[in-house]
């Protein structure tokens, strides 16, 4: 950029930083028609962690939304190539080995989903893996995948090109341009303040990879993330002249990955015991002012395990020269997954912490963030990658720290359902967190919440359960069976604290939540409503209970780890609609027990004066009672499908309030019970979770939910249009659940769906139903394929197991036992 020219006084969208992300979301917005953009970089472009990329453009990740976007990455790479711009992409082809039966087996899965999208991923035999990647010693490699369509990039010509394109279509780039400063004002982003001078904007893109924490703390807004240390090698050439490329290789049960250059070879990996680069004991992601086209010195001590493993792999690497190591700084975040989407500070967007794997990110993150700024929302459901995922306990740069460092050391890692973290635990707990630990309780954790999963003890009175096959049956006890039967034949009580809680209140309490809900939530006091709040595309952003306190104050309930993701969409569509309202995060000031089962009743009776008769306590109702002298606001509802009240009471009177329940209950059978045997029992009756079963790109018609979907009343809501649109157009595909034939075969979420011969959907999720005894699956169906009765089959692990579709839900379908 002619740094020669002046400063604009003011722009429409600011990006900051002149990396492959920044370029990238340039590109994009300009391609979407967006022409007052400027571009703002401290030093170069491609002067940060983009110049020293190893450049592997992988594109199959664990994430659905991922894959998707870096396919669209290898199609813009495509074109690059073949355009001016001259960008070096080399379509090499990609090969992931195992070096283990259960690396194996992750592949396989990772076949069978990759299906889904049509992902040419393929699994080869060992033999063909070493006819491919001739360098490979093939000793303890069991088996092998391929995916043709994987390659890798020039990453500086790849920014550079992106930046020429933007620039092409209008977008002003001012090189050597620091930003100081981020104005904010009521809440909302006013301009950027430079060392060459001020820009007023409306909305700012912080693009910063590493130093992205940096500019989001001049904004006010905390991004967790840590630059770590990553390190690669380059070799002396010594391969023969060859027609094609090597493909790219991973062994990752060796922690290692290589490509060719040029005649050598380039062999990087994610070793055991990574270094966080800035993090000191003040410290821990401020990165020098001047660290701009740097390395790190390199640490070959660190280094020399992998060293060593790439030789067992490749015994060439033992013989050849080291060119150089490459050692350089790469933002990394807690889950190994980008930061990206708008922050709570309006305006002010953010598409940075790429962990690794910008270069294969960096063009469906640019398409992503550009749609995400334009029309409101992204395309794709990128749950996974929006920054609100991370609450408040992220605010901590000494767990965020923890967190990234084991992330990082688990990079390669298998990620089995239900295998938990260690970093930075015990942190957030119920009262009743010293019962369940006396108790002989597993925890699970999420969102910094310690959980029941289930109750050890409970194990015996649950032999006899099918311990599902592989993977599904890796964390899994008997238990789980034992507190499900228990809750639907007596009672069950869980600890529900860890439940996101968000009080909706002010004058504009009512109408914002009518506009926001596709359900009537504004109802009686006391009135509790189960409904979605939809996008304008009528897809889905969240799911959740309001319950009417007062005629101005509004409790909502929703998953441990949505709270931060669903208090900002509620934020967003307050300042969209100029709502006069206070919405605040206060989970930590309730506790919520549940009791469900059809002697719930019976037990709280025994602690309560109050009536809790059908006539006097409806279902989906609130009351404020008294529990064992405990103050209780009691709400009848159910995510079991049984009788039951969830019993929310300030967190002082938490232990008495969980002591007194079980104590009345445990002679009448009451069992304590975890969030596993919720699990099974909610799959029952088909009450669907929000991220997998319904998702920004799923309908509440498609999902089934059109129950709650109230198109006329007053006053409309965010997303009816569209789905007014939809009714008129008929729906495609519905939300089904099946059951397996084989009850050990228990799915884990995404596998391929096939009707006959043809793939038909994928899963959403799924268990087993204690109950029903039956092995269910849910998945969105073409709807010719969604009528009960109809034969499925469903890939695990590359056998694909039958099944069929039912009508659910599978148990109590009136409803009785709910009605108590
Ligand atoms: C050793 C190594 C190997 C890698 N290998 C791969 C790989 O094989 N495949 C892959 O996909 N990914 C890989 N990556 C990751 C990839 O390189 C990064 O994810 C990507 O380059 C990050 O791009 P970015 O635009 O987010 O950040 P950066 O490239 O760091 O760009 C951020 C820019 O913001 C600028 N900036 C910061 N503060 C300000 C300010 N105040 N004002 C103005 N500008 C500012 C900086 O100067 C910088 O240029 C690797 C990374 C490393 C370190």
């Amino acid at each position: 950029m002619p740094t020669d020219q002046p400063l604009p006084a003011a722009a429409r969208i600011v990006i900051i930083g002149g990396g492959v992300g920044g370029a990238s979301v340039a590109y994009h917005l300009s391609e979407m028609g967006e022409r007052d953009v400027l571009l703002l970089e401290r030093d170069e472009l491609t002067s940060g962690s983009t110049f020293h990329s190893a450049g592997l453009v992988g594109q199959l990740r664990a994430d659905p939304a991922l894959t998707r976007m870096n396919m669209y990455s290898v199609d813009l790479y495509r074109k690059l190539q073949a355009g001016e711009h001259g960008v070096a992409w080399t379509e090499s082809g990609g090969i992931k080995l195992a070096s283990s039966p259960e690396r194996l087996q992750e592949i396989r899965h990772q076949i069978s989903w990759a299906r889904t999208y049509g992902l040419p991923l393929q699994e080869i035999s060992v033999h063909e893996a070493a006819e491919l990647f001739p360098l490979i010693s093939t000793e303890g490699v069991v088996g092998a995948a391929y995916l043709p369509s994987d390659g890798y990039i020039d990453p500086s010509q790849l920014c550079n090109a992106l930046a020429n394109l933007a620039r092409s279509n209008g977008v002003r780039v001012a090189t050597r341009t620091r930003v100081v400063g981020i104005d904010v004002e009521a809440g909302r982003i006013r301009g950027v303040r430079t060392d060459q001078g001020d820009v007023a904007c409306e909305i700012v893109v912080n693009c910063g990879g590493m130093f992205a924490a940096e500019i989001g703390r001049m904004a006010g807004v905390r991004i967790p993330l840590i630059p770590m240390s990553h390190q690669y090698l380059v070799t002396e050439a010594f391969l023969p002249q060859r027609e094609n490329p090597l493909p790219t290789l991973r062994d990752p049960d060796l922690l290692v990955y290589y490509r060719q250059e040029v005649n050598g070879l380039v062999m990087g990996g994610y070793e055991r015991d990574p270094e966080p680069w800035t993090a000191t004991e003040r410290s821990y992601d401020a990165v020098p002012a001047d660290f701009n086209g740097r390395l790190l010195p390199e640490n070959w001590p660190r280094f020399e395990q992998l060293a060593q493993n790439s030789q067992v792999r490749v015994p060439a690497m033992a013989d050849v020269g080291v060119r150089m190591i490459v050692n350089g700084p790469e933002a990394f975040t807690p889950d190994n997954e980008f930061c990206l989407g708008e922050t709570d500070v309006a305006g002010f967007f953010v598409a940075a912490g790429f962990c690794a794997h910008g270069i294969a990110g960096a063009g469906g993150i640019g398409k992503i963030v550009a749609e995400w700024i334009v029309e409101g929302e992204p395309s794709l459901d990128v749950w996974h990658m929006d920054i609100s995922r991370f609450g408040r306990d992220y605010r901590s740069p000494q767990r965020t720290l923890e967190r990234t460092v084991e992330s990082y050391r688990r990079y390669y890692d298998i990620s089995y359902p239900g295998r938990q973290r260690d970093a930075g635990r015990p942190l957030r707990m119920s009262p009743a967190y010293p019962w369940h630990a006396a108790n002989g309780a597993y925890f699970g954790e999420k969102a910094g919440w310690e959980r029941v999963d289930y109750y050890e003890p409970n194990a015996f009175q649950g032999n006899g359960a099918p311990r599902p096959d592989g993977w599904a049956g890796r964390y899994w006890s008997p238990a789980i069976a034992a507190e499900h039967a228990a809750t639907r034949r007596t009672a069950g009580l869980f600890d529900e604290s860890s439940f996101a809680k968000i009080e909706v209140s002010g004058p504009d309490a009512a109408t914002l939540l009518e506009w926001a809900c596709d359900n009537r939530v504004a109802r009686g006091i006391g009135d509790v409503t189960y409904t979605q709040a939809l996008n304008r595309h009528g897809g889905i952003e969240a799911d959740f209970t309001v319950n009417r306190v007062a005629d101005d104050v509004f409790s909502i309930v929703t998953g441990t780890a949505f709270g931060s993701h669903d208090m900002s969409w509620l934020r967003k569509q307050a300042r969209r609609r100029g709502a006069d309202v206070r919405i605040d995060d206060v989970t930590g000031r309730d506790v919520c027990y549940a009791l469900w089962g059809p002697r719930s009743r019976e037990i709280l009776t025994q602690l309560t004066p109050a009536d809790l008769g059908n006539e006097a306590f409806r279902f989906m109702t609130a009351q404020q009672i008294t529990v064992a002298d405990v103050p209780v606001r009691a709400l009848r509802v159910t995510f079991v499908g049984e009788l039951g009240w969830e019993l929310y009471a300030s967190s002082e009177y938490g232990a008495t309030l969980w002591r007194s329940v079980w104590e009345a209950g445990k002679d009448l059978g009451l069992v304590a019970g975890g969030y596993r045997a919720i699990d099974s029992m909610r799959l029952e009756k088909g009450y669907r979770v929000w991220g997998s079963d319904i998702t920004p790109e799923t309908t509440p018609y498609e999902a089934g939910l059109g129950f709650c979907v109230k198109l006329g009343k007053a006053g409309g809501f965010e997303g009816r249009d569209a789905l007014l649109a939809s009714k008129e157009r008929g729906l495609e595909r519905r939300l089904c659940a099946m059951t397996l034939h084989d009850p050990h075969s228990v799915v884990l979420g995404n596998e391929p769906v096939r009707v006959g011969d043809r793939v038909a959907g994928r899963v959403t999720s799924g268990g087993y139903g204690y109950t029903v005894d039956a092995s269910i699956a849910y998945a969105y169906l073409p709807m010719a394929d969604a009528e009960p009765g109809t034969a499925v089959s469903v890939d695990l692990f590359g056998d694909w197991v039958d099944g069929v579709v039912v009508a659910e839900p599978l148990f109590d379908p009136a409803g009785l036992r709910i009605r108590g």
